[in-house]
Order: structure tokens, then sequence, then C-alpha cells
């Protein structure tokens, strides 16, 4: 359940960061988790891959866990977030200009994380709200991350 909520927590912080909004969130008692789309197409297909990055790199850093480089490439094909984003890194014409697809995916899972850190205080409030009340509407979701984000004195 903590889990779930801070990787549904997770997905929306970064959504949040890109385009100003959440989408509804909700968790449920068997430990399963949904976090609505926005109705607001992606800019880029780097935004679409942080955002199901997001998830499980909310997870772990709220369980203070750190993946390896190995396991991670590993777990692409059993985790659907993961194999979601490498598709989509398959389809980017930018992902060319790189040396692979692992190394965009890569790249992604680590800025994500980054900037998980930087909001963390609204990826907590907002999974801690959603604990107590297993869903969260988009505009409450907004609401809890602006005020987080105002006291810890604005990004
Ligand atoms: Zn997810």
């Amino acid at each position: 359940m903590r889990r779930t909520a801070y990787h549904e927590a997770g997905h929306a912080v970064v959504k949040y960061i890109l385009h100003g909004r959440c989408g509804d969130l909700s968790i449920s008692a068997d430990g399963s988790g949904f976090c609505g789309g926005c109705g607001v197409p992606f800019r880029s297909p780097s935004d679409a891959v942080k955002v199901c990055l997001a998830g499980y790199a909310a997870e772990m850093m709220s369980a203070g866990e750190d993946l390896a480089m190995e396991i991670l490439i590993l777990s692409i094909p059993m985790v659907k977030d993961f194999s979601e984003a490498l598709e989509i890194i398959k389809n980017d014409p930018v992902t060319k200009f790189f040396a692979g697809e692992g190394q965009v995916f890569i790249l992604n899972w680590m800025s994500v994380q980054v900037e998980l850190k930087q909001w963390w205080a609204g990826v907590e409030a907002l999974a801690e709200r959603l604990l107590v009340a297993m869903q969260v509407s988009d505009s409450e979701a907004k609401y809890i991350l602006a005020s987080s984000e105002a006291k810890a004195g604005g990004r």
C-alpha cells in the first residue's frame, strides 16, 4: 500500500512538473494503484518516458532502495511501466542520436530521480494523503503539490 501510494504519487508529480496537471489518483487495499491520464498530450516522447519511469523511481526512493543498473536493465521486460517506456524510446527519432535505447532509458531513469528528489516534499505529501483518502482528484493533487512547493520556497 505504502509503496503503491508513492508509486502513483511519483507518476503524478512528474506529470505536474512537465505540464502542471496530475490526473486522478487512487490506490486499493489489494495493493494496486491508478494514476489517470491528464488529457494533455505530452510535448515530447521523452516527457512520456519520464512519467512512465517516475512510478518505480518514487517507490524505490521511498523505501530507500537503489536499483543496480544490471537489475534495472534485466527488469525492463518484467515491469509494465518499464516496457512501456522502452517502447516509446524505440519509436522516438531522437534515440538515434544516442548510443542505443538502453542509454536513453538510463539517462531518463537518472534524470527522473533528480526531479523527484527536488520535489520530494510534494511526493511525500501526495502519497501520505493518498494513503489516508485512497483517492485524490486531479485538482486536490495540484493543490497539495502547489502548497508543498510554496513551503519549500518555490522553484
Ligand atoms: Zn506505474
